[in-house]
């Protein structure tokens, strides 16, 4: 199987990189942790293939990765052994009222109507978007979330699938990504691919955790996003930037007082003139 071996910075592509800590010392923190971490450290015992040498820092932007990324076949083989929703089915309302507040900000930015959520779980999002105006779709490599989504919120869209299912020259004008680009293998192809279904005068919406927090840069080591083979990059806000450029004409990014990026991001309506 073709682990991939990480030779330059995920976000922003620089080749100047160093040590954050290696995998025996984030395995100490792993299984003295009351969380996932004790789990996942265990599976990678299991399956070497799923594992890492170091988690490594780019000089440059300051993103933190794994430097080793397992297989896809394996990924999906741990995610299907990991991922459950418990409790999630109570959380609906909540969640559903969540995002219709960040959905009502949002619309301000853009006038089209067309909303796409990427890693949809069950449809929360997307349902509130419907309610708010939008037609809505939800992308979900989860079979059976979708399912639940397309039962449970029948007026949408539902996919099992990546950005890859939809068929080209589908564009939408609220592309919203949360809690998914820190899980991709390749970050910087995902938002690439990302930016390709934002209609011109659209916008994204991107939530990662930020790994250049204050809170979180002088204990890397320790803090709970450090959770491969889940998440292999933590962005940092630099890392973002840089990984959004090419993509994007505008790109802000939310004050937060938590180690969690919010990243707006936005088409410019006319198309720029290539050179
Ligand atoms: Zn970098």
């Amino acid at each position: 199987m073709d682990i991939v071996r990480r030779t330059g910075c995920p976000a922003c592509g620089s080749a100047r990189l160093r040590v954050a800590f290696t995998r025996a010392d984030w395995q100490v923190v792993a299984q003295a942790s009351i969380d996932s971490r004790r789990d996942f450290a265990r599976a990678m015992a299991a399956e070497p293939a799923l594992g890492f040498e170091a988690f490594l820092v780019c000089e440059d932007c300051a993103t933190l990765f794994a430097d080793r990324v397992p297989p896809p076949a394996l990924l999906e083989q741990f995610y299907q052994h990991y991922h459950g929703n418990p409790g999630y089915a109570e959380k609906i309302p909540r969640k559903l009222a969540l995002e219709r507040r960040r959905i009502f900000a949002l619309k301000f930015l853009t006038r089209g109507r067309r909303f796409l959520d990427i890693g949809c779980n069950i449809g929360c999002a997307v349902e509130a978007a419907r309610r708010s105006g939008f037609t809505a779709t939800g992308l979900e490599l989860d079979a059976s979330a979708v399912a639940a989504a397309a039962r449970r919120f029948p007026g949408n869209r539902f996919l099992v699938g990546t950005l890859e299912t939809l068929a080209p020259g589908q564009y939408f004008d609220l592309v919203q990504c949360t809690e998914v680009v820190e899980h991709v293998p390749e970050p910087r192809d995902f938002l690439a691919r990302l930016g390709t279904v934002v209609a011109p005068g659209g916008i994204a919406l991107i939530t990662t955790p930020d790994a250049g927090h204050r809170s979180v840069r002088e204990a890397l080591l320790e803090w709970p996003e450090v959770k491969p083979p889940e998440h292999l990059t933590l962005f940092s806000r630099a890392g973002m930037r840089a990984a959004l450029a090419g993509q994007f004409d505008l790109v802000w990014i939310l004050p937060n007082r938590k180690p969690g990026l919010q990243v707006i991001a936005r088409r410019n309506r006319a198309p720029k003139a290539r050179a």
